[in-house]
């Protein structure tokens, strides 16, 4: 299930490149193309929903997948240690891609609270 004009199907089908990091059956990593960290990693479920809370209530096998590859993702890139899982949902919280996705950031301190 794919949406035509979301770009991260678009991204998903290669007919807009990436830097791809990571994937699953269920999930895709690829670095965001305006980081906010020394790793900031953008992982999404293949499926096509929304937000990761509304995915998490129709396919939790996806969003089981997502974390499952932010995790691999954190390790791979050296920052297992210490990184922070961002998930924007709606545009009043900074979400700007309605395609479900968690932001991996790391490789820098990270205040609390976010802005
Ligand atoms: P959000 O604002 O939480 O919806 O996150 C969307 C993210 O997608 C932003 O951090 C953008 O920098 C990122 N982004 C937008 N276009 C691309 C692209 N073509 N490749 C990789 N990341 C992108």
């Amino acid at each position: 299930m794919t949406e035509k004009s979301c770009l991260f199907c678009r991204i998903m089908a290669a007919e807009i490149s990436s830097d791809k990091v990571g994937e699953s059956d269920d999930a895709l990593a690829f670095r965001d193309v305006d980081p906010k960290a020394p790793t900031h990693v953008l992982v999404i479920p293949k499926v096509h929903v929304p937000t990761l809370p509304e995915l998490a209530a129709s396919h939790p096998e996806a969003a089981l997948a997502v974390l499952t590859l932010a995790r691999q993702v954190a390790e791979d890139d050296g920052v297992g240690d210490a990184y922070r899982l961002v998930c924007n949902n709606g545009a009043d919280a900074g979400q700007s891609v309605f395609h479900a996705h968690v932001h991996v950031l790391g490789g820098r301190p990270l205040a609390w609270p976010p802005g």
